[in-house]
């Protein structure tokens, strides 16, 4: 919904008025306003549901002093203003059956109200249907301390509507007690705004954190450039948008950007997602759209996405926490699917290979913080891009068929001269570690095995020995295993003999590291098909140190091209190393 529809929609806006019993007792009750960023939250979804462009947050003592938020929406009339701050009273919804048709962030008519009682909040409005009647038409304003008026009055000022907190939790010494320092506090409010800046990137937002400007968007509706206001990282070529529009099959529409892989992070901080318009946390949503990544992303790090779901209002109840940002969802398993399915289609069609080609350089392996990017900043593999050149990278897909292999370095790494004159380099291990799980995952998917080509009958069987829990599990998962060319069976008690191991270059590998494998299979955890396919084409894949001729060497990179992913191995390392003909003109000073 964009702020122009959403404006409309909501003009002529209905009156401000008391909730009947009925309806209150049906709220979610409970404290919303916790901390500062409490305040700010709800003075933000307030100036949102007012169809506001622009909105201006100012911050001091970590809040604790002041909370300004400043917007330009269709404002509250004269006469409205008082019971704005009153208890359960509200402009969104009249009836119970308006929960189940919520179109406002705001619905429970108590946050003024709330914050009113514990602080000094002078609310200062003027309502957009006066500006054409002139200037005698003043703003109004209201001030309540702890809750009771205290003075009111008139001022100019164009339409919208000014909230100034002061003195927050003055009254309440126990909250007080529990507020961190004020840089905390601050921070809080940072990365509340840093969110609402990227649900809402049509409207311009302004953060002032004692009297310096923390952050700031153009509301130029663009997602991708406002990521990159707010994190000062040409983001637009890390991210790939993602549009399913509302089909058929499932009664929702999804929209988003999905960070590639040098955007990585140490925390779930960055995963970002709205519903309805609702800036919401979803521990099943977000687990879904990090199942989408799969092995795409190193162990313990967390991708950045942002993704806004649309469906029908009474798909979704709201009415779950006072705070507004759980949401319970009819069809959650659905969407979830389709969630984990779209990161995963887009991933695999432009493979999070632009980081190995655009961002590669000599310093992939380690992280640092891009200069600009503050204390929040996001943390992004080593940026080559200035040494990308003008014209935008292929896809390694399309690269890897054009390489022509030179040498290998070390016995491991393949040099491979691109037709621009640039330089790759290749991990021949990681490398065919890709190619080997990616075959297994398709012969694992389709169920279908043919022994007399992927079957190595052990000339021997090696006998396993695992520990009790673990035995039940990998009882279970024989028919399995044998379909991925490991025939194991049980052979009394904990043990198990194992007739024959996939077929290949790997095989005496994989026989030696048996027990290993049998530990991942035998897994109590969802994952354990991906971390035994993982191990498995570990264990084949071509060793370091073994030596490749050309004819290998362009084998294994036209093996490679036809991957999804042939940037990463399945442990999310980087394959590929790329020295653009830009870096060697530069380093060399040609
Ligand atoms: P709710 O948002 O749940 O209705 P609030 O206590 O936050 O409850 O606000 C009470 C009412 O005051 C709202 O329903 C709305 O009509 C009005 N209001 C509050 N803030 C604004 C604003 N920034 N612009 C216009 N109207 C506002
Ligand atoms: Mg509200």
């Amino acid at each position: 919904m964009n702020v122009e529809q959403k404006q409309l929609s909501f003009l002529p806006r209905s009156p401000i008025l008391p909730l009947t019993p009925d309806v209150a007792e049906r709220i979610a009750a409970g404290e919303v306003i916790e901390r500062p960023a409490s305040v700010v939250k709800e003075l933000l979804e307030n100036a949102l549901d007012a169809g506001a462009h622009e909105v201006r947050v100012e911050i001091r003592g970590g809040g604790l002093r002041l909370i300004r938020v400043i917007d330009d929406g269709y404002g509250i009339p004269e006469d409205e203003l008082e019971r704005a701050c009153a208890r359960h009273s509200t402009s969104k919804i009249s009836a119970v059956e308006d929960l189940a048709r919520l179109h406002t962030l705001g619905f429970r008519g108590e946050a003024l109200a709330s914050i009113a009682a514990v602080s000094e909040l002078t609310l200062v409005s003027r309502a957009i249907e006066t500006e054409t009647l002139g200037e005698e038409h003043a703003a109004a304003w209201v001030t309540l301390r702890g809750g009771e008026v205290t003075q009111r009055g008139h001022r100019a000022r164009l339409h919208g509507t000014t909230v100034t907190v002061r003195d927050l939790f003055y009254n309440v010494p126990a909250r007080l007690k529990f507020m961190r320092g004020a840089r905390t506090e601050a921070g809080h409010i940072v990365q509340l705004l840093q969110r609402y800046a990227t649900g809402y990137p049509a409207v311009r937002f302004n953060l002032a954190l004692e009297e310096h400007i923390a952050l700031q968007t153009a509301g130029s509706g663009d997602v991708a450039s406002t990521l990159a206001e707010l994190y000062h990282l040409p983001l637009a070529e890390l991210l790939t948008p993602v549009v399913i529009d509302a089909p058929s099959q499932h009664p929702f529409a999804l929209h988003g950007y999905i960070g590639n892989r040098a955007l990585a992070q140490n925390s779930r901080q960055h995963i970002t997602l709205f519903i309805n318009g609702r800036w919401v946390q979803s521990r099943p949503l977000q687990d879904a759209l990090e199942a989408g990544y799969r092995s795409l992303l190193p162990k313990g790090k967390h991708p950045l996405l942002v993704f806004h779901i649309d469906l029908p209002a009474e798909e979704v109840d709201v009415n779950v926490h006072p705070t507004k940002t759980e949401v319970k969802l009819v069809q959650e398993a659905r969407v979830a699917a389709v969630l984990t399915q779209a990161v995963r289609a887009v991933l695999e069609r432009s493979p999070a290979l632009p980081e190995a080609v655009q961002f590669p350089g000599p310093a992939l392996v380690y992280q640092r913080r891009l200069p600009g990017s503050r204390r929040r900043g996001l943390r992004v593999t080593e940026s080559a891009s200035e040494y990308a050149g003008e014209t935008s990278s292929p896809g390694a897909a399309e690269v890897l068929s054009t390489l022509r292999p030179l040498a290998q370095l070390q016995q491991a790494v393949i040099l491979a001269e691109a037709p621009d004159g640039s330089l790759y380099l290749i991990d021949q291990h990681r490398a065919h570690e890709r190619v080997i799980y990616e075959h297994l995952r398709r012969l694992h998917a389709s169920g279908q095995h043919d022994e007399a080509t992927d079957a190595h009958l052990l000339l021997e069987p090696v006998i396993i020995e695992l520990k009790r829990h673990e035995a039940e599990l990998f009882e279970q998962r024989l028919p399995i295993l044998r379909g991925l060319g490991l025939e194991c069976e049980r052979f009394g008690g904990r043990n198990f003999l194992v007739r024959s191991v996939p077929g290949g270059d790997g095989q005496e590998q994989v026989a030696a590291h048996l027990h290993e494998l049998a530990q991942l299979a035998s897994e109590d955890s969802v994952d354990w098909e991906d971390h035994l396919l993982i191990g498995l084409a570990c264990r084949s894949a071509l060793r370091r140190g073994r030596d490749l001729g050309l004819d290998e060497q362009r084998s294994l990179l036209t093996v490679l091209a036809n991957t999804t992913a042939p940037a990463v191995c399945p442990h999310g390392s980087p394959i590929l190393l790329h020295y653009s003909r830009a870096f060697l003109v530069d380093k060399f000073d040609w």
